[in-house]
């Protein structure tokens, strides 16, 4: 019963710190809550196509690919220069 608290105690330190980890990366890789029908910067339609393929989408793809850009750069990753042969 008293086989060691100490342990016990790390144990659950552990559990907290992976479980906080990973509702942060799902929150960074998944939006929360129900696609929008609209682009919440520009208010562009979102197609219902990309709804269903992104859950709880909330940028047209114009935002997301700015925002995506904006992230790379932050993240020291520069891809820049193929976003247009790649959207169309
Ligand atoms: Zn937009």
């Amino acid at each position: 019963m008293a086989s060691g608290w100490a342990r016990d105690g790390a144990v659950q330190d552990q559990i907290d710190a992976s479980v906080d980890d990973a509702v942060k990366r799902a929150r960074s890789c998944l939006p929360q809550g129900n696609s929008l029908t609209h682009c919440e910067e520009c208010e562009t339609a979102i197609p219902e196509a990309r709804r269903k393929v992104i859950p709880g989408v909330r940028l047209c793809v114009n935002c997301q690919t700015n925002l995506d850009e904006q992230q790379a750069n932050r993240s020291g990753y520069n891809r820049r220069g193929s976003k247009d042969s790649q959207l169309r």
